[in-house]
């Protein structure tokens, strides 16, 4: 059980893909709540990955690999995850696939791997988050991670689709509606 869980920021990805790992008692692992904790404890990589995250901007991609390169490697891992939140650019896409390889010792296209793309419309978006007051939750900062979506994230669905690995959801339901059809997609993963 390998996913991805995509979508715009406020698609409620972070909160299906816990309720799922939960379900099925493999990690969820979110790249944005590592460096969230990385920033609390001031850590080297928080302190350089702050002033992105505050702006709405993505972190660059050299200081995410080495988090997800050795969270897969914890030994909870072995029998799947939940990656939420990462990849969001070609580039971690690329290099996830890479990793795959490594640790599976298989072709990257056998490695199981789905792609969950939560779609809801931008209104529906900037509503949620605007109710949902995090720290990078004000609107103009909402507003730039919506137009970095569009731009580094989305060429991901083709990414993914392309190999056949895209599972698309309409996230525009009620949250136990949308936790219920992500459930029968995904079973037997
Ligand atoms: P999230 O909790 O997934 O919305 O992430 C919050 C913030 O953390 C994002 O707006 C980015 O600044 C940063 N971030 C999380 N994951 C990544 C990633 N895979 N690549 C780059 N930046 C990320």
């Amino acid at each position: 059980m390998q996913f991805i869980f995509m979508g715009p920021p406020g698609a409620g990805k972070g909160t299906q893909a816990q309720i799922l790992a939960a379900s099925w008692k493999i990690p969820h692992i979110s790249t944005g709540d590592i460096l969230r904790a990385c920033v609390v404890a001031q850590t080297a990589l928080g302190q350089k990955a702050q002033a992105y995250m505050d702006k709405g901007e993505l972190v660059p991609d050299e200081l995410l690999m080495d988090i997800v390169a050795e969270r897969l490697k914890e030994p909870d891992a072995a029998a799947g995850w939940i990656l939420d939140g990462f990849p969001r650019t070609v580039p971690q896409a690329t290099f996830l696939d890479k990793l795959l390889h490594e640790l599976s010792g298989k072709g990257a296209a056998n490695t199981g791997l789905k792609a969950v793309n939560l779609d809801v419309p931008d209104d529906i978006l900037v509503a949620r988050l605007l109710s949902r007051g995090r720290k990078d939750d004000n609107e103009e900062t909402i507003r730039r991670r919506l137009q970095v979506y569009r731009e580094q994230t989305e060429p991901l669905i083709s990414f993914y689709g392309d190999r056949h690995q895209l599972v698309a959801v309409d996230g525009d339901r009620a949250m136990a509606e949308v936790t219920a059809h992500l459930q029968q997609e995904l079973a037997g993963s």
